[in-house]
């Protein structure tokens, strides 16, 4: 169960549809000039392409930091209690 909102902690739930994740994306679209918010992994592809163009080299690390940088706030949540 998801520590910030108790729904199913999937993959997709944790990376794109937890209210974390929400607010991590919209802050990165925003940056971007956009409200459009990826709620998956093939939207990110998608957007990322669309919002980034000829920037191929960041695809895939853009979003392992974005993944990486939820999952130690997570795993903050959970093991140390930080809210
Ligand atoms: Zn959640």
């Amino acid at each position: 169960m998801c520590l910030c909102c108790h729904k199913d902690e999937t993959l997709v739930h944790l990376f794109f549809d937890c209210t974390v994740a929400k607010c991590v994306w919209g802050c990165i679209a925003y940056t971007l000039g956009t409200d459009f918010v990826p709620q998956s992994l093939w939207q990110y592809f998608v957007w990322v392409r669309r919002f980034l163009p000829g920037l191929k080299t960041i695809f895939v690390e853009g979003l392992g930091a974005v993944c990486w940088a939820i999952w130690k706030t997570r795993n903050a949540v959970c093991f140390k209690k930080k809210v």
